[in-house]
């Protein structure tokens, strides 16, 4: 089983992958937190995507698509994988279709993590004032503005090419976590039940 979780910065998309990954054996691949590993450990990678990802912008879509694209090659990923953060924007899922077709896989499911922005802004405002010192250098309110910018403007359009190929469902994220990964389990049943 192999899905995508999709929704604005802050929509609990982390939280429900590390439950899947726990429940199912299946892998979380967060490209945000790839990239943050890239930048802390100093590699030519996060030299490049340092300031763009401070900024709050997307990393161009040609290193996203290598480095996912290397990812699911290692054997742990033959279980399946939830992408957590990718794709972002419409060539990055035409590129993952493409890669994935290439290796006989396919997205089962895709799931929009839905949000009320202002409730979410309130959210991710209130974990930078949390965790100042060790605050995401992109959690400042200013940054994640921007944030919810690009998801409007590069990431939302992918939903109408998911909803074409009927592998788009939606739950409510403003709900608890329990209730949101309950519901996320039984989209999980339905897919497989028509498998
Ligand atoms: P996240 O942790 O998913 O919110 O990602 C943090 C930042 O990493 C984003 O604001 C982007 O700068 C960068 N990033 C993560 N995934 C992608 C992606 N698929 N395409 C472009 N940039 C990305």
């Amino acid at each position: 089983m192999n899905l995508i979780l999709l929704g604005p910065p802050g929509a609990g998309k982390g939280t429900q992958a590390q439950i899947l990954e726990k429940n199912h054996g299946v892998v979380q691949l967060s490209t945000g937190d790839m990239l943050r590993a890239a930048i802390a450990s100093g590699s030519a990678l996060g030299e490049k995507v340092k300031e763009i990802m401070a900024r709050g912008d997307l990393v161009p879509d040609e290193l996203m698509v290598d480095l996912i694209s290397q990812r699911i090659s290692e054997p742990d990923c033959a279980n399946g994988f939830i992408l957590d953060g990718f794709p972002r924007t419409v060539p990055q899922a035409e590129a993952l279709d493409e890669m994935l077709n290439e290796r006989g896989l396919r997205i089962d499911l895709v799931v929009e993590v839905k949000v009320d922005e202002a409730a979410l802004f309130d959210r991710i405002a209130g974990r930078a004032n949390e965790a100042a010192a060790g605050a995401r250098a992109d959690d400042t309110e200013e940054v994640l503005r921007k944030r919810l910018d690009v998801y409007h403007r590069q990431t939302a359009p992918i939903l109408p090419y998911y909803r074409k190929g009927g592998r788009l469902k939606q739950v409510d994220g403003m709900q608890d976590i329990d209730t949101v990964s309950t519901q996320i389990e039984s989209l999980l049943d339905e897919v497989r039940t028509v498998h």
